[in-house]
């Protein structure tokens, strides 16, 4: 038996904003952050969990002492009772009476209890020998079921039904796992797509993205119409007609805007149109979805929990759900999110980019081919090519897939010199940058 001795919380920050990478029409300015965390026990393997909450910049401070909020829940447990039921460990934090009321189930404390939920199967995975998708695709379905808290979503998926789905999907999980193996998962790049860059920039970026073996790219849109316009011609014009476009306006409209807009940019070929309103307007994506049809509406970055999830599905507001790995409680609920999707026949294509969510949602989109729903079918993970090289491992994206990690764990790790590297606001990145802190006082 080992005991958890240390939570230890990190606010690591990444002045991106200098280069408008990641600049969409809501988020003009991000500075890529992690409100991350290592938990660490007494067992001597020399494990260790690593997991974050991935936010843009200011706020990730309030995001840190939320993840230290929750170390007095695990700080002196025995490890192996949190990772032997981490369906009853899921609970013990999300079911938290008093920290239910920040809530319930949504924002700054429940992302917190993804990053801690998150670090534990990483820590399990590695004590297990395999990478978190592997480790997944390997439990029985009724192992599965026992991760999911079904209060709230039992009248769109009752166990019995999520257990038929992974019955179902069980028989085939060998030949699946190594088509995974040999045929990698499909991959976009959104690398071309920043608001903030320049025609040329954009019209070259579409260009390399396809010579990469990219067979979608993603564009941001919503800030100026006529902007749009040009820039979703361009591409169209760079990319020939073979090559998907889909548009992302970063929850910019109200609904019947987001119609009249996306139906200027239509003639194009849209392949979908991402977070067109409010994430929590369920009835709102659902007229948008029925105005603008057959273009596909896509959402789920900002999705709160499986309960909003299960009334997009519902609803019929949503074609294309996007879970994130850091943004509702964790692998359990985003296992839960998965399971709805299958129960509705929704694709599921992962938000990523950010920083560490390419490395962490890749095993929930494997995970999902193997054991789930069983398809990659019109199926994608977001991949943006940026601050990669500050993970122990990260991400293998070429001839435009994602190929399996092998490593141990959950892919959260950053490298240590980076945490140091970019710790807010003493780390050298920032001491040594004084136009770097410019952005923070700056709205
Ligand atoms: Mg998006």
């Amino acid at each position: 038996m080992s005991i958890i001795t240390a939570v230890d919380t990190f606010d690591v920050r990444f002045p991106t904003s200098q280069g408008l990478d990641g600049s969409d029409a809501m988020n003009p300015d991000p500075d890529y952050s992690a409100a991350y965390l290592i938990i660490r026990t007494n067992a001597g393997d020399g494990h260790e969990g690593h997991g974050f909450v991935f936010t843009i910049g200011r706020g990730n401070e309030v995001e840190t002492a939320a993840i230290e909020a929750l170390r007095l829940h695990i700080l002196g447990r025995e490890a192996e009772e949190l990772l032997g039921d981490m369906g009853a460990t899921w609970k013990l934090l999300v079911h938290d009476s008093q920290l239910r009321w920040l809530g319930p189930e949504k924002g700054v404390m429940h992302m917190a209890i993804g990053a801690v939920i998150n670090a534990l199967w990483d820590l399990k995975a590695k004590r297990e020998g395999l990478p978190l998708w592997d480790l997944l695709s390997r439990m029985s379905p009724e192992e599965l079921v026992s991760l999911v808290d079904f209060r709230y979503i039992t009248d769109a998926l009752t166990p019995e039904e999520a257990l038929d789905i992974l019955r179902r999907a069980a028989p085939d999980r060998g030949e699946r796992r190594a088509r995974l193996l040999t045929e990698g998962y499909p991959a976009y790049t959104t690398t071309p797509g920043w608001l903030g860059y320049s025609d040329e920039k954009l019209a070259r970026l579409a260009k390399e993205a396809v010579a990469e073996g990219f067979t979608q790219i993603k564009l941001k849109v919503g800030a100026s119409l006529e902007d749009d316009i040009r820039r979703v011609r361009i591409a169209r014009e760079t990319l020939g007609p073979d090559i998907k476009i889909a548009v992302d306006a970063n929850q910019r409209w109200d609904v019947a805007e987001a119609i009249e807009w996306v139906g200027h940019l239509a003639p194009y070929d849209i392949a979908w149109i991402e977070e067109p309103t409010s994430p929590d307007d369920i009835l709102g994506h659902a007229a948008i979805a029925k105005a603008l049809a057959p273009i596909p509406v896509a959402t789920g970055e900002h999705v709160q929990n499986r309960v909003v999830f299960k009334q997009l599905l519902q609803a019929g507001a949503v074609d294309v759900v996007q879970i994130d790995a850091a943004r509702v409680a964790g692998v359990n609920e985003n296992i839960a999110i998965l399971l709805l999707a299958a129960n509705y026949g929704v694709r599921v294509c992962p938000h990523a980019g950010g920083v560490g969510l390419c490395e962490a949602v890749q095993h929930l989109s494997m995970f999902d081919f193997v054991a789930v729903s069983g398809t990659k079918d019109n199926r994608m993970i977001e991949f943006v090519d940026h601050l990669h090289e500050h993970f122990v491992t990260p991400v293998h994206v070429h001839d435009g897939s994602y190929w399996p990690p092998s490593a141990l764990g959950a892919g959260n790790e950053m490298l240590s010199q980076a945490l140091t590297h970019y710790s807010f606001p003493d780390g050298a990145a920032w001491t040594a940058t004084p136009s770097a802190l410019v952005n923070l006082t700056s709205s």
